[in-house]
């Protein structure tokens, strides 16, 4: 089959689009422009006309994905800002929100062929103060609250888990309204912070600034002093399970929709959403993972302190990650990778 993934350009994307081809998907992928799909065509060019990109200037542009989603038999929808630097909360939001209404409008309107679309999510619109693990009945709704509350006064954090809360609520509002004339179902896929090896072009900018986020915090805990005892710790996936992810996310039976008031009353108990690994841990076992020998820095050994987990239990049972024949990436592993790859 082949698969439409938006946004292929970027980290997550070119990994997602890595994992398709390798499992035997054909994949046309977007960009904003012809410029940006350069390093891709030579990235899969082994893969001759089983990848091909189509260019959308603007994702949140009404009927942005019309062309795009013909003759396609699936989508991935993962193109959304990810950063920390946005004034105007709506730098965020306009595009998360109509980029995911958008592209589900286009398949509806177009995507005759369509049979699943799945949505790059992430924990940002899960995560909330709580004192056990968070799971997939959470909701961020503080963020969404903070941004309601003081707008572009919101914090940085709150603006994106805001942005991304509202687009996956959207997304299954869609479904809601729309399930009956769809011949398609919807997974999201909530990933933490994702971390491993960049495949995506870095060559052409400029500066460290507009490397994206996950490279960027890669790179700067391996460089600058004091910014793993600064950033401390998080939660995690490898870019390369969470390629595979999407992958299973496609070929995996998913339980039938039940729509959100029901959901709602069971507090998302239905709803196709997943955590993609989740596993906590601090800036300086990434450093304290790394060769002795490397140039990297060498924090404090042993100090930090920790998260919980998440619970991934749900994408265990329904997408096998984490279950019989796969093993997540283990945080030391994606750690070393990503120095052998940054040195070369
Ligand atoms: P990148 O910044 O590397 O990629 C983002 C992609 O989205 C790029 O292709 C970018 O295009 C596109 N995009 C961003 N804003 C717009 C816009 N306004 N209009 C059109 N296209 C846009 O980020 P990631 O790969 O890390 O993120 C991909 C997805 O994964 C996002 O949905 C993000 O929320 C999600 N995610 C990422 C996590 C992480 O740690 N990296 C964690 C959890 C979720 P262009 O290059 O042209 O700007």
């Amino acid at each position: 089959g082949k698969v439409l993934v938006s946004g292929t350009n970027g980290y997550v994307a070119v990994w997602v689009v890595r994992k398709l081809l390798e499992s035997g998907f054909s994949v046309r992928g977007t960009v904003r422009s012809a410029d940006k799909g350069q390093h891709l065509t030579e990235l899969f060019k082994s893969y001759g006309d089983k990848f091909e990109l189509i260019v959308v200037p603007d994702i949140a542009a009404e009927g942005a994905f019309d062309e795009a989603v013909k003759g396609v038999d699936a989508i991935a929808h993962t193109a959304s800002p990810f950063h920390f630097n946005a004034h105007d909360p709506a730098e965020l939001s306009v595009p998360a929100i109509q980029g995911t209404v958008g592209i589900l409008e286009s398949a509806r309107k177009y995507g005759q062929s369509v049979k699943r679309v799945v949505i790059t999510g992430s924990t940002a619109s899960i995560i909330r103060p709580k004192t056990e693990q968070l799971d997939e009945f959470d909701w961020n709704e503080p963020a969404v609250k903070a941004v309601e509350e003081r707008g572009s006064e919101a914090t940085n954090a709150e603006k994106y888990q805001s942005s991304k809360t509202l687009a996956e609520r959207a997304a299954w509002k869609f479904l809601d309204d729309h399930i009956k004339e769809l011949g398609w179902d919807l997974a999201v896929m909530n990933p933490p912070f994702v971390l491993g090896p960049p495949i995506h072009e870095l060559s052409s900018s400029p500066a460290a600034a507009a490397l994206n986020t996950s490279t960027k915090v890669m790179l700067d805990v391996m460089t600058i002093p004091d910014a793993a005892a600064r950033l401390n710790n998080g939660n995690f996936v490898d870019v390369r399970d969470l390629g595979d992810a999407h992958v299973r996310a496609f070929k995996s039976e998913l339980p039938a929709y039940v729509p959100m008031d029901a959901v709602n009353k069971e507090e998302g108990k239905n709803v196709n959403r997943f955590i993609i690994g989740g596993f906590n841990f601090t800036w300086q076992d990434w450093l304290d993972a790394l060769p002795p020998t490397s140039k990297a820095q060498k924090g404090t050994p042993g100090s930090g302190t920790r998260k919980l987990d998440y619970s991934n239990a749900k994408a265990k049972k329904v997408l096998g990650l984490g279950a019989e024949g796969h093993a997540y990436i283990p945080f030391v592993q994606t750690a070393r990778d990503t120095l052998a790859d940054f040195e070369k």
